[in-house]
C-alpha cells in the first residue's frame, strides 16, 4: 500500500461507501422483487399451470435506474449519491413524486459505518473484510425492514465468507469460526422454540438464525452473547419509541434482523475495546 495519510483513506472510503450504498439500494429494492418472481415460477411449476407466466422483474447490476413512479430513466446528476436527493430536496425531477428517504438514508449509513471501518482497521485486508460484512449487513437490514424477509442469497454468502476468512486466521481461527456459526444458529433456533411452545407465536424467522451463524462464523462463539444482548436493547429502544411515537400495534411483527445486524456490526467494531475496557475495570477494582 502507497503511504497516505490515515485520514485519506477515511475520506476515501466514505466516498466509496456512498457509491456502494446507491448499489445496496438497488439490491433492497430489487432482491425481494426477483426472489417473490421466483417463488411464483415455482409455484406455477409445482402445481403445472400452463397460463401465461408473469415477466421477471428488472436484474439487479444490469437495468439502469429509473424513477419508481414515472418510470423515467435518471440522469447521471441524479444518481449522485446522497446529493442527489438533497439537490431534488427528495422529488423526482420529471414527475415530482416524492422519492424515499431510504435512498439518501443507505447511502448516508453506507459512507459513513465504510469510514468508520477504514478508520478502525487501517488501509489493510481486515478493512476490505469490514466493508464487505458492513454492506451485506446494511442490504440484510433494509430488506428485512421492508420485507421482513433475510435472504439466504445474502445471509449464506455472508457466512461462508466468515469461514474462509477463518481459514486465514484473519479475524478468529477456524474452529472458533465453525463453533460460532453452529452456537449462533443453535441458540436462536432454541430461543425460537422455546418461545413458540409457551407462547404458540413466531418470535423470529430462520433467517435470523442464519443471520447470527454468520456472524457467529466472523467473530466467534463469544461474540454472540453480546450481540444478542446488544441487539435485544436496541429492538426494546427501537419498538418503544416506535409504539410511543406512531402508536405502533404490539402485534404487528417487527423485524429482528437489523438489530442483529447493528448490534453484530458495532460488536465487530468496538468488541474489542469494549472487552479491554471491562478488563481494566476488573484488574482496578479486583
Ligand atoms: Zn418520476
Amino acid at each position: 500500500m502507497p503511504e497516505m495519510p490515515l485520514v485519506i483513506w477515511i475520506v476515501f472510503a466514505g466516498v466509496l461507501g456512498l457509491l456502494v450504498g446507491s448499489f445496496l439500494n438497488v439490491v433492497i429494492l430489487r432482491l425481494p422483487e426477483r426472489m417473490a418472481a421466483a417463488w411464483e415460477q415455482e409455484a406455477r411449476d409445482v402445481l403445472e399451470l400452463e397460463a401465461e407466466a408473469p415477466p421477471m422483474p428488472p436484474g439487479i447490476v444490469r437495468e439502469p435506474s429509473h424513477c419508481p413512479q414515472c418510470k423515467h430513466r435518471l440522469s447521471p446528476l441524479d444518481n449522485i449519491p446522497l446529493f442527489g436527493w438533497l439537490l431534488l430536496r427528495g422529488r423526482c425531477r420529471y414527475c415530482r413524486a416524492k422519492i424515499s428517504i431510504q435512498y439518501p438514508l443507505v447511502e448516508l449509513l453506507a459512507g459513513v459505518l465504510s469510514a468508520v471501518i477504514v478508520w478502525k482497521f487501517g488501509p489493510s485486508w481486515p478493512a476490505l473484510a469490514g466493508l464487505t460484512l458492513t454492506w451485506f449487513l446494511i442490504a440484510l437490514s433494509g430488506i428485512d425492514f421492508r420485507t421482513q424477509l433475510l435472504p439466504d442469497q445474502l445471509t449464506l454468502p455472508l457466512l461462508w465468507l466468515g469461514m474462509l476468512l477463518a481459514l486465514i486466521s484473519m479475524f478468529i481461527t477456524a474452529q472458533t469460526a465453525i463453533l460460532g456459526a453452529a452456537i449462533g444458529y443453535l441458540s436462536l433456533w432454541s430461543v425460537y422454540w422455546l418461545f413458540k411452545l409457551l407462547t404458540g407465536k413466531d418470535g423470529m424467522g430462520y433467517g435470523d438464525f442464519k443471520l447470527l451463524a454468520a456472524l457467529g462464523a466472523w467473530m466467534g462463539p463469544s461474540a454472540l452473547l453480546p450481540i444478542i444482548l446488544l441487539s435485544s436493547f436496541i429492538g426494546a429502544l427501537v419498538g418503544g419509541s416506535l409504539m410511543i411515537l406512531r402508536k405502533r400495534d404490539s402485534q404487528i411483527p417487527m423485524p429482528f434482523g437489523p438489530f442483529i445486524a447493528s448490534a453484530g456490526w458495532v460488536w465487530f467494531v468496538g468488541g474489542s475495546c469494549f472487552l479491554q475496557w471491562y478488563l481494566t475495570l476488573f484488574s482496578t477494582h479486583g
